[in-house]
């Protein structure tokens, strides 16, 4: 069962998503090499907390047994971090890429979005990567059409991963987003066996590609959330949370006014 949303729903998660998308571009400016992600945690929870918004990921279960509940307010990955990376001491360099991931709720509704952004001056290829990650979001979301299924949005992705020579992440899904963080349907960044639910108006989707570098095989760390590469190449992530409509999509997860 997936839950559409009425107009004055989608108006609440308007606000949740710009709540979002302005914490991602606060820890956009503040990067640079000597920034420990800890110190970019601290500034994305003290502007959701100054709003009143609630950060999601902070006290999550870990999946993996064994492990602790998240720490942080932000997931931040480091170049062959794919996901679910702790924030701490961990200071950046020139050169690195950045995935940065944040859910919140505010009023009662759910926003999620996760950028990629490069510390200094990165690699030609690293910056591809990033690039062609963030389009095949745009590209699944052309897909999130009224009478599309969930398997046409997969297909997007991978085809525009695939036909610049990176891999689509298999492990790791987008999901619906609503009142809760994550929500049916799961929405596979990769065509699978099982076609998903046709689109309707009204469904909110977090649609996030997971893109590596070399071979789509990942490991966690021992501190069981840390998703890496298996092969130690780049990874980049790019998420919106997006509103399927009698048109054309759109975007929930952004800054006001910003268009794009
Ligand atoms: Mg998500």
């Amino acid at each position: 069962m997936i839950a559409v949303k009425s107009r004055s729903e989608l108006e609440l998660m308007k606000k949740a998503g710009e709540i979002t998308a302005t914490a991602l571009k606060l820890v956009e400016e503040a990067i640079k090499p000597g920034v420990t992600t800890g110190e970019l945690n601290q500034i994305a929870e003290e502007y959701v907390l100054s709003l009143g918004a609630v950060p999601l990921f902070k006290g999550v279960e870990c999946p993996v047994s064994g492990g602790l509940d998240f720490p942080g307010t932000l997931c931040v990955s480091v170049n062959e971090e794919i996901i679910h990376g702790i924030p701490g001491l961990r200071q950046l360099k020139d050169g690195d890429i950045i995935s940065v991931d944040m859910g919140v709720s505010y009023e009662g509704f759910c926003g999620d979005a996760a950028r990629t952004f490069p510390v200094g001056t990165v690699s030609e290829e690293a910056l591809r990567l990033i690039q062609v990650t963030r389009q095949c979001f745009f590209e699944g979301m052309k897909a999130a059409v009224k009478g599309n299924r969930i398997v046409d949005i997969s297909r997007a992705v991978q085809q525009h991963a695939q036909k610049n020579g990176f891999s689509v992440v298999r492990e790791y899904v987008g999901h619906g987003i609503g009142r809760e963080l994550w929500e049916a349907p799961q929405i596979p960044n990769y065509v699978t066996l099982q076609r998903g639910p046709r689109l309707e108006p009204g469904m909110t989707l977090a649609i996030e590609p997971m893109i590596n570098q070399g071979v789509y095989d990942i490991r966690i760390l021992n501190d069981k959330w840390t998703v890496v590469t298996a092969d130690g190449k780049l990874s980049a992530h790019y998420e919106n949370t997006i509103a399927v409509t009698e048109d054309e999509p759109f975007i929930l997860t952004k800054l006001r006014g910003e268009v794009f």
